[in-house]
């Protein structure tokens, strides 16, 4: 299996969706029919491995697959030496600590000679190491929150999103301890034949995310305002600028960053812009 790469990404759970979406962007077809744990892609060297999340760190590090999308919770978690090649701005969340709403809350001390339950030993004794604290870790694998209420721990460390479950079962987020999203990890001694695909792949990606935090912008101006408004929107090398059939007016069109553009909207309409749209760009590469 020379040339073709192989990609763990979760079978099912909060990060498919998203991955599976990220590759289809890429422009690379795959059919994932229920149930299929393998499949291979119709127009790009690289085939699928459908997996639990728990397993995606070991199956890259082994050099099973080459590459894997993972939360780093449980990437560094799982502690497997593989190379992190891009984060991508999905399935954000946090790892908090927890403790029963009616507890009065002093600062970490509060879990000094404590037990914490948690599904995520290894951040939280490095963490609880690192403050100095010493506290007794229970791992469970699940249903974390129930723990102070069935007297198992004064404590609990899990994902918190909302914050709802935390919520429902009486506890109260009081530290954050790890800040996560998904990444994309690749196995440390890829072949060049593998890194070759890997950085198509890359590229890929890397244009997919451009284009989403970019938009294209068309405007009308009075002519005697192009110089201010194409300081504003400088775009990749600079503004489109087209007559208009009015005389004296012009369409001027340009890229922009999302975030840049609602800061200089009012720039804009004060040097005389109007008619101003704002286009998704699918793909962008510089
Ligand atoms: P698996 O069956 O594959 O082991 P799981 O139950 O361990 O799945 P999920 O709940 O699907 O895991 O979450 C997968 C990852 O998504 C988490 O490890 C975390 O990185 C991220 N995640 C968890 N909760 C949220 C959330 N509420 N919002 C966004 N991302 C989340
Ligand atoms: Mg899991």
């Amino acid at each position: 299996m020379k040339n073709i790469i192989r990609i763990a990404v979760q079978k099912s759970g909060r990060l498919s969706e998203d991955s599976l979406s990220l590759i289809k962007e890429c422009g690379i077809k795959f059919y994932n029919g229920t149930g299929k744990l393998k499949s291979t892609s119709t127009n790009f060297p690289i085939e699928f491995l459908f997996l639990r999340d728990d397993d995606i760190p070991g199956y890259v590090a082994d050099g099973v697959a080459d590459l894997g999308i993972v939360g780093e919770n449980e990437l560094v978690e799982k502690d497997k030496t593989v190379e992190v090649l891009k984060k991508l701005g999905f399935s954000k969340c946090r790892l908090s600590l927890a403790i029963p709403k009616g507890e009065n809350y002093p600062g970490l001390s509060y879990f000094e000679g404590k037990n914490i339950a948690t599904s995520y030993p290894k951040i939280l004794s490095d963490f609880l190491q690192a403050n100095q604290i010493k506290a007794a870790i229970h791992e469970i694998s699940g249903s974390v929150e129930i723990a102070p209420s069935i007297g198992l721990a004064e404590g609990i460390c899990d994902i918190v999103s909302s914050g709802s479950t935390l919520m429902m079962n009486g506890l109260k987020e009081v530290e954050t301890i790890f800040k996560s999203e998904a990444v994309l990890i690749s196995h440390l001694n890829l072949s060049d034949e593998k890194k070759e695909i890997v950085d198509k792949l890359l590229f890929r990606m890397n244009a997919v995310q451009k284009g989403k935090s970019n938009k294209y912008v068309l405007m009308n101006a009075p002519n005697e305002s192009l110089d201010k408004i194409a300081k504003l929107i400088p775009g990749m090398r600079s503004p489109t600028i087209l007559p208009l059939a009015q005389k004296g007016w012009s369409s001027v069109h340009s890229v922009i960053s999302e975030d840049q553009f609602w800061e200089n909207i009012e720039g804009l309409r004060a040097a005389g812009a109007e008619g101003i749209l704002v286009v998704p760009i699918e793909k962008m590469i510089l």
